[in-house]
């Protein structure tokens, strides 16, 4: 028997779960024998009931199921959510996926199917169309593609974490010890070879996302500075870029004043380049601050995350 470990992180989505676990149910229904499911659910320091939502689950269900339920001491944020899970999770398999439907449980048979092809350890899924709205769409899509030209790394465009890998890649991704995570990069660092499959990326079934600009944005950042040092390199050739402008400016502005007859008095010609170069400065310090905050961050080595009730643990696994 196969173990299939489903990582499934929490954060206020009360009314989501009865509903996921009725299509996931289905999902294991319609799995072919072999396999045996795990369900691991993160609860990220829900404030809407999520914890007891799951706890009616645990007591329904324990009898024919293998769930398991951590719960954080306070939100902790998706991917340190789903490292947990990673952490915990025993299968020869494991599938990461949003709890709130937009990830289709059903496309976790698809990733099965051609995980046992053989020739793959990491299958993801790719999404097809996008149903969020346009400022989200398109900023995705714009980070995706940035992603690709600036890192270090082969990570395919439009996928988000939902993915299946094997327990080797899990054992691999667990050694990778940043504290600013960025899953999908990293599961693509461990070199593992990879392949997708399509699917429709729905609405979210009920509630509001909780991931919010600020932190896509911050998710963003930790994606492009967690693998590339591009940003920094751009720095310095911006500064050699204005540099130049300036040296042949300062040569060739004689002789344009002469040809062209242009009168340069006045303040604003000034003031824009001394404006432009301020604010050009300020960039790139902040382009430095980010790595330089996350270097702190780093060298802080805190723990990722504090866990206030572990449930299900007691019967088939070892506690840490
Ligand atoms: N999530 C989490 N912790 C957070 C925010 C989100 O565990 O701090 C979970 C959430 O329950 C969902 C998944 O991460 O299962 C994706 O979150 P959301 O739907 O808000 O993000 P979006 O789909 O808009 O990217
Ligand atoms: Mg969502």
């Amino acid at each position: 028997m196969k173990i299939i470990s489903l990582v499934l992180p929490i954060y206020n989505e009360r009314q989501n779960i009865p509903k996921l676990w009725e299509e996931i149910t289905t999902v294991t229904k319609k799995t072919k024998t072999g396999y045996k499911y795990e369900f691991i659910f993160i609860n990220d320091g829900s404030s809407d009931g999520s914890e007891y939502e799951l706890e009616k689950l645990y007591k329904n269900n324990q009898s024919k199921f293998d769930i398991k339920i951590i719960n954080f001491s306070r939100n902790y944020g998706h991917q340190i959510a789903v490292t947990a899970g990673q952490e915990y999770a025993n299968g020869e398999i494991v599938v990461i996926m949003d709890t709130d439907l937009q990830d289709p449980p059903s496309v976790i048979l698809d990733m099965l199917e051609k995980y046992e092809e053989g020739d793959h350890d990491i299958v993801y899924a790719q999404r097809r169309r996008y149903k969020t709205n346009f400022f989200k769409e398109k900023s995705a899509w714009i980070f995706y593609r940035l992603m690709k030209k600036v890192a270090n790394v082969d990570i395919p465009v439009d996928t988000g974490d939902f993915r299946l890998i094997s327990k080797r890649v899990n054992d691999e991704m667990k050694k990778y010890n940043e504290k600013a995570k960025f899953l999908r990069g990293i599961s693509c660092l461990t070199g593992f070879k990879q392949t997708g499959v399509m699917f429709d990326r729905s609405d979210r079934y009920k509630g509001k996302p909780s991931y919010t600009f600020s932190k896509s944005l911050k998710l963003a950042v930790d994606g492009i500075t967690g693998f590339s040092v591009t940003p920094l390199k751009f720095i310095s050739i911006i500064g050699f870029g204005v540099s130049i402008f300036s040296f042949l400016f300062g040569i060739l502005y004689i002789p344009i004043t002469i040809i062209l007859n242009i009168n340069w008095s006045g303040w604003v010609s000034i003031m824009s380049g001394i404006v432009f170069l301020g604010g050009l400065q300020i960039l790139m310090l902040g382009i430095i601050g980010e790595y330089i905050g996350r270097i702190y961050t780093e060298t802080l080595n805190r723990p990722l995350y504090t866990i206030d009730k572990k449930i299900g643990f007691s019967k088939t696994t070892k506690l840490k």
